[in-house]
């Protein structure tokens, strides 16, 4: 079955690129957002004017060109933001000054537990910085919260579009943990009651006894090994059901003879 898209943030979430340069990109980080189910690209100030209509964005978009062709392009961070309840910077230096800095596994629980409790409108931005430059320090103090891909500390700067794919694979599990159906309850895999198995393991060894496999003068560890292997299963309604069967087959077979 394929995983449920249903949590609103897929539709809500918006991915914001300040200030980059390449147009390749732009079409990349698109395509990045589209292979995990996102599709709000807000580019902020881009080098060039109309970059998501550049031919090199939309070849490195793919399949993901609606997505590139539904950005927005506006001329401010502030711009990007509005209407945003979280937000997380995305940074690939430590910064001096700013909001707390996390891994995106930490910041994006954090996010979803701030626009969650926001309501079920909280959207929540992501915010990446421009390729050389990265985000200015201005930039990161408009934003709630700082993360930080913990990469090689030697060599930490990820292109934008894989930084970019990085974290919408880290929301996307997110979103789909939050999403995914609670254990079956089915009757068909409903797990036997404490008293089902007690009354097993009685009917059990009274066909052990009936086959002079159990001495009950002499019966040494049988049944408590027995309940040891049986407790180590998570026994379901219907093999308990199983199990009583073929003791009361036992039971009739020796009867019979
Ligand atoms: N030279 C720039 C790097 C820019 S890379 C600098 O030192 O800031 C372009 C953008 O990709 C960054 O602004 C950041 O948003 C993201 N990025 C790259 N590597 C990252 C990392 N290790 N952790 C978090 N974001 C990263």
């Amino acid at each position: 079955m394929a995983p449920s898209q249903e949590n609103r943030a897929f539709a809500t979430t918006r991915f914001v690129l300040v200030e980059p340069s390449h147009p390749g990109n732009v079409g990349a980080a698109a395509r990045a957002l589209k292979t995990m189910g996102f599709s709000q690209l807000v580019v902020v100030a881009p080098k060039i004017a109309f970059v998501t209509r550049e031919p090199e964005a939309i070849a490195m978009a793919s399949g993901a060109d609606d997505v590139l062709a539904a950005a927005h392009v506006v001329e401010t961070l502030a711009d990007a933001l509005s209407g945003v309840h979280w937000s997380i910077a995305l940074t690939a230096r430590t910064r001096e000054y700013g909001p707390p800095q996390m891994p995106p596994r930490a910041a994006v629980a954090k996010a979803r537990e701030m626009t969650q409790s926001s309501g079920d409108s909280g959207t929540l931005a992501l915010v990446f910085g421009n390729e050389r430059v990265g985000l200015s320090n201005a930039d990161v103090e408009r934003c709630s919260a700082l993360a930080h891909i913990p990469a090689n500390p030697a060599y930490s700067s990820l292109n934008l579009a894989q930084a970019v794919q990085v974290l919408a694979y880290e929301l996307r599990l997110t979103l789909l943990a939050e999403t995914e159906p609670q254990a079956t309850s089915s009757s068909e895999h409903a797990s036997a009651s404490n008293d089902e198995i007690e009354g097993m393991y009685a009917h059990l060894e009274q066909a052990l006894v009936a086959l002079d496999f159990l001495d009950p003068a002499n019966p040494k560890k049988l049944m408590s090994r027995l309940r040891r292997l049986f407790s180590r299963s998570g026994l379901e309604h219907e093999e308990v059901n199983i199990l009583r069967g073929i003791a009361k087959h036992v039971l009739m077979r020796v009867k019979r003879n």
